[in-house]
């Protein structure tokens, strides 16, 4: 039976780590800031908003809330993005994604400062990712690679198998797996033999947004499993990509969804803002 990964204690731990630095950092007058954007009345978004303030408030962090009307411009939310690059209380700005239809959300994230980008989405923070010189690493990727370290997994030499390649997770999560001397094949919808090259995998991440589609028979006896999906079932019960009960059986260690990779997002965020203020206050990381 594989170990259950457990990304709420390590996400407490992270953050907990967080906290403690912060303590130091407000004794030199210095307190990390966060600005985090809501366009539109999104349940999902509204709920990763209100945990987000929720942990900016654990780790001591300065907070700012925009809730802002479906009805918002562009131009409106333009001028806020470039109110807060400029605000010294503030050290990262997140624009909840998705934005409402008719927002351009490219535009927005490229508007953000890249020293302030804590989610890591502007393109100058992704060509720093691909070259390897970074400040932030995207949250839900660094996440996945704080939990494998912390379960044990060696990364490097090993066949590390991504299902899925967009911007936020699949591509910079191959990425990071590659700095950390991974073998990494990354598949997508086009893939073809996507069983036999998932059972190739020592190090599985699947990252597709559909229920069960990580089956037993995809999966390597003993492999790490790390499920990065938020799916909903018949019920309405949130759940991952993972067909979890199988493939418990087979892998050597796999993260569960609700309590794997989910709060690890959000613990990077509050790294990824710690960092943000130590450089825009001329500290070392
Ligand atoms: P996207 O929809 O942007 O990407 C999904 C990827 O899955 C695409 O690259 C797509 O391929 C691929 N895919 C779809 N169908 C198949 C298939 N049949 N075979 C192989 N690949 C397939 O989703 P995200 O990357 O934004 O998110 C993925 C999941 O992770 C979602 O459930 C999301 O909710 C969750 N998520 C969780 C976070 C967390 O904190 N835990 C944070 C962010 C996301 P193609 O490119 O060819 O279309």
């Amino acid at each position: 039976m594989a170990e259950r990964i457990d990304g709420k204690s390590v996400s407490a731990k992270v953050k907990e780590e967080v906290r403690l630095e912060t303590e130091k950092l407000k004794e030199q007058g210095i307190v990390p800031g966060l600005a985090v954007v809501l366009v539109g009345d999104d349940p999902a978004s509204r709920t990763y908003v209100n945990n987000k303030k929720k942990a900016c408030a654990q780790v001591g962090f300065y907070s700012e809330e925009y809730a802002l009307p479906a009805t918002t411009s562009q131009e409106e939310l333009m001028d806020l993005v470039d109110r807060l690059n400029h605000d010294p209380k503030i050290n990262g700005i997140l624009v909840q994604s998705p934005l409402p239809k008719g927002l351009d959300e490219e535009a927005v994230v490229e508007a953000i400062s890249p020293e302030k980008d804590v989610d890591a989405f502007h393109p100058s923070n992704v060509g720093r990712i691909m070259i390897g010189n970074f400040h932030f690493l995207p949250c839900t990727p660094a996440g996945v690679i704080e939990l494998l370290k912390t379960a044990g997994v060696t990364i490097a030499g090993k066949n590390c198998v991504v299902i899925g390649r967009s911007n936020i997770v699949g591509k910079p999560m191959a990425m990071l797996l590659l700095h950390e001397n991974g073998t990494v094949t990354i598949c997508h919808s086009k893939t073809q033999n996507l069983k036999e090259i998932c059972r190739q995998a020592d190090i599985l991440i699947a990252a597709v947004g559909r229920k069960h589609f990580v089956t037993a028979d995809m999966v390597k006896p003993g492999a790490a499993v790390i499920d990065v999906g938020i799916n909903r079932d018949e019920n309405g019960k949130l759940c991952g990509d993972v067909d979890f009960e199988a493939v418990e059986k087979i892998a050597s260690c796999i993260t569960p969804v609700p309590g794997g990779v989910g709060p690890m997002t959000i613990a990077m965020l509050m790294k990824n803002t710690l960092s943000a203020a130590k450089i825009q206050h001329g500290l070392p990381l």
